[in-house]
């Protein structure tokens, strides 16, 4: 049975912007909403404009004073949050709220088991975004916020959150590194050439949270069939002996071999298969709401192309 898409957005996303030439653009918003109008997805998605995470649902993962001291960034016009890298303007905070927020309602969607597919196109990303730190371009952790909302708000007990964008998303590991009801799988670029540097293989949780890391990096150049391999082998067996109840995707699709930022050479049918594969085993185990989220991915075509499959295989 097909399943209809449902998206979730807003455009202050698309108000968030650097001064200066980034990757990080508007542009990504624009192309994967494109993308999505021309997808042939069966049936139409529908649209749901994102409300304002709420502070109460933010501080789960991030505090107050993180929140605070974001906003009045964003409000005295400051250029960058954090470090560099990671602009902000005056619509950023709006932004922020909006793209977690999307993810929230998202969450509540599946939960609630009126939805089984939402995708949220939304930017700033989040998955660098650690508890009192913005980086990476990320200022809010929507995914981390998302499986915390997942447990706290609707007792869902097995969150698996799988990461395939080609950074490691430190944020989201350290966020739940001691929590063994959220299991952060993350495939990425071995952390030896590219940032941030962590997610190498043997970080695998703290405390009551080891064994429910699960990283697993790959050399520069690896391609869809060692990134295929690599999923049969450690991802899927994964998924069945976890049985996740809710299943999020934080879709970078930045190990594409065209992306400007990452080195490695996935297509666009890689990125198809990885869906197909990651969504069958969730269901297979007994699973039904899978939300993905927009990370990475900075090459505006092949963002377009990996968009439109990943969504195809998420609702076939
Ligand atoms: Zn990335």
């Amino acid at each position: 049975m097909p399943h209809r898409l449902t998206v979730i957005t807003h455009e202050a996303c698309a108000l968030h912007r650097a001064t200066y030439d980034h990757p990080e653009s508007p542009d990504r918003l624009e192309t994967v909403l494109s993308a999505l109008e021309k997808a042939p997805l069966g049936e139409k998605p529908e649209y749901y404009q994102a409300e304002k995470a709420p502070l109460e649902t933010i501080t789960r993962v991030h505090p107050l004073a993180y929140l605070d001291r974001l906003k009045r960034a964003c409000e005295n016009g400051n250029y960058w949050f954090d470090f560099e890298d990671t602009f902000i303007n005056e619509h950023t905070y709006e932004a922020a709220l909006r793209a977690c927020g999307a993810v929230v309602t998202a969450v509540d969607m599946v939960a609630s088991g009126e939805r089984e597919r939402v995708f949220c196109p939304v930017r700033p990303p989040g998955h660098h975004a650690e508890r009192e730190t913005g980086m990476g371009f990320c200022l809010i952790n929507n995914v981390a916020v998302g499986a915390m909302h997942a447990r706290e708000a609707h007792g869902i007990s097995r969150v698996m959150i799988i990461d395939w964008d080609v950074h490691h998303g430190n944020g989201t590991q350290h966020i739940f590194e001691e929590d063994p009801s959220v299991f952060y799988v993350s495939i990425h670029e071995h952390p030896t050439f590219i940032f941030p540097g962590t997610g190498r293989r043997w970080e695998q949780g703290k405390g009551e949270g080891t064994g429910f890391t699960l990283n697993l990096p790959l050399p520069p150049g690896s391609g869809d069939a060692e990134y295929l391999e690599v999923l049969e082998a450690n991802i899927l067996p994964a998924i069945e002996d976890f049985r996740p109840e809710l299943l999020l995707i934080s879709a970078g699709f930045d190990a594409h071999r065209d992306d400007p930022l990452g080195d490695m050479e996935v297509t666009e049918f890689g990125f198809y298969m990885m869906t197909k594969k990651v969504v069958e085993r969730f269901e297979s185990s007994g699973g039904k709401g899978v939300v993905s989220v927009l990370e990475g991915g900075y090459d505006l075509p092949a963002l377009a192309r990996s968009v439109e499959k990943h969504l195809i295989a998420l609702t076939e």
